[in-house]
Order: C-alpha cells, then structure tokens, then sequence
C-alpha cells in the first residue's frame, strides 16, 4: 500500500519555485500558448482566460475561438493573437497546436460534438501536458476513453460539481479526497480540485492544500481566470507541477489582494485578474 503525504502552498514554499525574468529575454523566451475557448454566449469566459494568461506573464497568447468571438477577442484583448475557427457559434477544428509550448482547454468551451472531435485531436497531437478545466472536463466525462489519451502529467481543474461528474460522488470529505488521489494515481494526471481550501494530488501521491484565496472568489469567471494562468506558467516552462502549485497559490493571492480594496461581496473575476501582477510582486 503507497503512502500519501500531505503538504501547504505557502509564501515561502511558492517563492522558491517563481522564475525571475532574464535581462537578455525576450517574448519567445515566455513561450508560446494556445487556449482552446469560448462558445456563442460564453465569450467571456474566454477572454477571462486570455487577459489572466497574459498577466501571468506568458510571451506570446494565441487564443483559438469560435468566428463569433473574433471581434470580441480582438477589441478586449490587444494583447492577444486570435486564431479564429470556421465554426460561427462553437469550435469545429483546432488549429496547430504542435507549435505552441503551451495548451490550455475548456472554458466557454460548450459540448457539440465536432467541439469533442477538436479536443481529442488537439489533445493527441499536442502530446505534451496540458490544461484541462470547464467543459473540456464535462466532454471527457462523457467521452472517457480520452482518459486514457491524456498526457501525463496533464491539469485537470475541475470544481467539486465537474469532478463528481468524472470520479463519482461521495458521501464526505475524507472520501472526496480519497478520490481525488486515486484518480491522479490512476490517470497519472495532476488533480486541481477547487474550492474555499483548493486541493492539488499528484500521480505520485502527493496532497496539497491551497492556503491562500477567500469567498469573494466564488463568482461566475474565477476558475476561467486559474486556467489561463496556469496555462501561462506551462508556457514559460514550468514545470507542470510546479505550473499547479504556483498558478493555484497566486490565484488565491491575487484574490486576497483584490479583497482588500473591493471587499469580498462585491468582487468580480476580471478583479483577480488586476491583481495578479500585485500578487507575484506580494510572494516576490
Ligand atoms: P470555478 O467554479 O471554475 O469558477 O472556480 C472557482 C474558483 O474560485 C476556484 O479557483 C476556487 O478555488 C475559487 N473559490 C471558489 N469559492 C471559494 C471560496 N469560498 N474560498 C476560496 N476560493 C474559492
Ligand atoms: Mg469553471
């Protein structure tokens, strides 16, 4: 029987792992990602995504939407690359994700069935880990002989409703986790199950507990804005566990802070996002 350690995301311990940006760098040494988001209605989820990508330091962004958000994408985020499917209101194929260092699927993603064709094929060709939240969970639900194609050491981010639809219920939380680290073990896969105290289990078995975040963060958006972050940090080579623990720490940081000024009820995702920089210049 494996053993299963159990450890805190802290200032210090998240510290150690951040990477300073080199004076002879330049964008590409920030890497290149790919988010595979956005349907008819749920743009915003996607531009969520690419503005916390972005502010979590990632060199180039490329964000691959639906027709429908092109002008959206655009005129929100400048900062952005748009790659534009030929689907008007959801992604029918994916672009050429083998070049990109990065890639990052799920939010505003919706379930149509040529969208489910797209991630497979994306998923495959990229080879690599990536991350997965939102719908692009919901589809491996549904369709989970894509778990068995899953690179290793692929992010999940699922939230307590998205991974009972992949694990099952359970009847507590002892038994919630107790779930949470087979599944990483079984799948080998990195486990990022969200909440007041967010969870990450490893395939090695490993627990951590998120210390930082609080209840302002529990508004439509904020998981949008982990996504994009922690897909950003895979883009400037983090390691993926690493990538998990940082992305998920700063989050809730960027969340503390932005509670200080607005207060936790009348907080709004788009506020994590501001404070990100905040929050990297708080654990520096
Ligand atoms: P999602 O449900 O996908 O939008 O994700 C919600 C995000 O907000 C996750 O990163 C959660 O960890 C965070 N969150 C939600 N509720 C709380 C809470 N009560 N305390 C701290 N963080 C929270
Ligand atoms: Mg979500």
């Amino acid at each position: 029987k494996e053993s299963t350690s159990y450890f805190m995301l802290t200032n210090e311990s998240v510290r150690g792992l951040l990477k300073e940006r080199t004076k002879f760098s330049h964008k590409g040494t920030y890497g290149r990602a790919l988010i595979m988001a956005g349907s008819y209605g749920k743009m915003g989820a996607a531009v969520l995504c690419a503005k916390a990508a972005l502010r979590a330091g990632v060199g180039l962004l490329t964000m691959n939407i639906p027709a429908c958000g092109y002008d959206i994408m655009q005129s929100t985020v400048p900062e952005a690359m748009v790659l534009p499917d030929e689907g008007d209101h959801y992604l029918t194929s994916y672009g050429d994700v083998a070049q990109y260092d990065a890639l990052g699927i799920g939010p505003g993603l919706g379930k149509e069935q040529e969208t489910v064709y797209s991630l497979m094929q994306a998923i495959q060709v990229f080879g690599r880990p990536l991350v997965i939240d939102a719908d692009g969970l919901n589809i491996i639900s549904e369709h989970r002989e894509i778990l068995e194609v899953l690179p290793p050491d692929t992010i999940l981010t699922p939230h307590p409703k998205e991974f009972e639809r992949l694990a099952g219920s359970w009847s507590n939380d002892f038994e919630r986790l107790k779930k949470q680290v087979a599944f990483a073990k079984e799948h080998k896969v990195i486990v990022v199950l969200k909440g007041a105290h967010t969870s990450i289990t490893f395939p090695t078995g490993e627990v951590y507990f998120n210390s930082s975040g609080n209840p302002g963060m529990a508004s439509g958006g904020s998981g949008d804005v982990l996504t994009g972050m922690i897909t950003s940090l895979l883009a400037q080579k983090y390691l993926p566990e690493n990538a998990a623990k940082v992305g998920v720490y700063l989050h809730g940081v960027a969340g503390d802070l932005a509670a200080e000024v607005t207060g936790q009820t009348g907080m709004i995702a788009s506020d994590l996002i501001d404070f990100i920089p905040d929050a990297y210049q708080n654990i520096r």
